[in-house]
């Protein structure tokens, strides 16, 4: 999920996040970014810390309260200040503009790494033949998939 008020570098995020495989939701209400976030229950959130007329750090604060998803900070800002404040708000990681197009992607593959290899070891449970994602809000019988949308836990990294 890509919250960035520059329609000229989200869509080059878009672009590029689609070469390399990924399903990207672009938010272009800025008004509901909190809401489509838990409507849209992304892997990862790129969040601007300079967006128009918000808060980058209280909507990260706001994001964490909502979904798990880890979230990267994209932001012209580079002062060592607002790095701490960024990574002491939850947020995963932090990368300035202008980014290199092979460093964004590496911290995002290693941020998704991290997050999926917590989440699940930490939300299966499996016993009877029948395994249960809290995360993923899902039933696995031999008989298929249930998908439980109202049971999506959240977790968090210790
Ligand atoms: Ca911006």
């Amino acid at each position: 999920m890509i919250v960035e008020d520059d329609s000229a570098i989200r869509e080059e995020l878009v672009l590029l996040l689609e070469n390399e495989g990924y399903q990207v939701f672009m938010v272009t209400n800025f008004a509901t970014i909190t809401d489509q976030a838990i409507r849209e229950h992304p892997d990862l959130i790129l969040l601007d810390i300079g967006l128009l007329g918000q808060d980058g750090f209280a909507l990260c604060a706001a994001l964490r309260k909502a979904v798990s998803a880890p979230v990267i900070f994209v932001t012209s800002r580079d002062s060592g200040l607002d790095e701490m404040r960024a990574l002491s708000l939850g947020g995963d990681d932090y990368i300035t503009k202008p980014y290199s197009v092979p460093v964004l992607m590496a911290r995002i593959r290693a941020v998704l790494r991290r997050s999926i290899d917590t989440s699940e070891h930490l939300d299966t449970m499996e016993a009877a033949g029948v395994r249960l994602s809290l995360t993923k809000g899902t039933l696995h019988r031999r008989e298929g998939l249930w998908s439980l949308p109202g049971m999506r836990c959240r977790l968090w990294s210790v």
